[in-house]
């Protein structure tokens, strides 16, 4: 018997999205403009209540001009979450700028406030306080954003909104990604919503906004002839993915309450079990739980967490592991980390597990991941 494969997270199309890429096609209008991004960006301005939004061709793009409007240049210090994906701090090494990475609390599994403030407080007794915090919202949920806010106007230091992976979380009733100076969206495949490959920068400074697109655009100049006196990239999204993104925006509500309804199944099928951990919804947070997370205690289960994706993978399930921390990649090796205690970040890497979170999931394929791993970790034998 051949079961289908069950994805971690995959495209998931309305229905309206082919309507507006023949629109692109009928209007000739085959570029990185016309209405498509347009309107796609008047969508997130209206979903988010943000005042500006510019779309580009991916989130690691939008964190890169976000970067470079703030003026992040050659050995800038700038602070980011370590549990997360490299995109978020890639962009500060384009940059030629340093990294410091801070260690995640485990109400939310994001930034430690306090532990933020430890180092922004090291970093200003040595006269080097960052140029900018990037602040990863992980899985679905935001930080503690209010607090975070709080410390960095404090110390003076703008931050950018790593939203990538939490569109349409609510923290104590504002938007995930509409708390810093800039928030980021991206448009990836595994994404909530895709338009195969995109990003999207707000901010609710419209003047920034326009900043950004120009820097999308080569930084062209207004004069007839090419003018040019800043560097430029060339980010901005195409017209043809920006119409995927359209569709997407009219479900974007459906697939959260899709997430959210597989995350509720598997704590109804595994929440008997002592030793799983559910990523917690902290207060005032509405999670739209992208990706169902949990740690497995080794201990107690008998198993751990890479062995449970191995049995899970064994039997055509994909499962992840929870974000290698970037303190931890070779990549970063030499930059400063920052946590107390206990290493959180590590810790949730090491025995975290992302759990398949397709909305595209049947009920029944979420109870044969349910089943399949309670029989790994002997769950019904421990519990006679
Ligand atoms: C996906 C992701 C990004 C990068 O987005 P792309 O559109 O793939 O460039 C950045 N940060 C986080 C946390 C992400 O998950």
């Amino acid at each position: 018997m051949s079961q289908n494969r069950i994805l971690l997270s995959s495209p998931h199309m309305g229905g309206n999205e082919k309507k507006y890429v023949k629109e692109a096609f009928k209007t000739n209008w085959i570029a990185p403009v016309g209405n498509n991004v347009n309107m796609f960006e008047k969508q997130i301005m209206e979903f988010t209540g943000t005042k500006a939004a510019c779309a580009v061709s991916s989130g690691t793009g939008a964190i890169h001009l976000a970067l470079d409007l703030l003026g992040v240049g050659k050995d800038d210090i700038v602070f980011c979450s370590s549990l997360t994906f490299v995109a978020s701090a890639n962009p500060i090494l384009y940059l030629g700028a340093r990294p410091v990475f801070i260690d995640s609390e485990l109400d939310t599994w994001n930034m430690s406030p306090e532990i933020l403030e430890q180092a922004l407080e090291f970093y200003q007794t040595h006269e080097r306080l960052p140029k900018a915090v990037i602040v990863v919202n992980l899985y679905g949920q935001s930080a503690q954003m209010d607090r975070i806010v709080e410390i960095c106007n404090r110390y003076g230091v703008p931050i950018i909104e790593d939203a990538a992976e939490s569109l349409g979380a609510v923290y104590k009733g504002r938007m995930s990604g509409t708390f810093g100076k800039f928030g980021v969206y991206s448009f990836n495949g595994n994404k909530i919503i895709t338009t195969s490959g995109g990003g999207m920068i707000i901010s609710d400074e419209e003047i920034m906004i326009k900043k950004a697109l120009k820097k999308a655009t080569q930084s062209k100049e207004t004069a007839a002839h090419y003018q040019h006196e800043n560097v430029g990239y060339n980010y901005r999204l195409s017209n043809i993915c920006a119409g995927i993104g359209r569709g997407q925006m009219e479900v974007l509500e459906e697939r959260i309450r899709q997430k959210r309804a597989i995350f509720e199944q598997y704590v109804y099928g595994l929440g008997d079990v002592d030793g799983l951990g559910f990523m917690p919804e902290a207060n005032d947070s509405f999670h739209t739980r992208w990706l169902s997370a949990l740690t497995i205690d080794r201990t107690k289960l008998g198993a751990t967490a890479g062995e449970m994706i191995e049995h899970l993978a064994e039997n055509n399930i994909e499962a992840r592991p929870v974000w290698k921390p970037l303190h931890m990649q070779p990549l970063f090796r030499g930059f400063d980390y920052f946590c107390e205690g206990q290493d959180n970040s590590r810790y949730l890497f090491e025995n975290g597990i992302c759990l398949p979170s397709d909305t595209k999931m049947t009920v029944e394929e979420i109870s044969r991941v349910i089943r399949l791993m309670r029989e790994r970790i002997h769950a019904d034998k421990i519990l006679a």
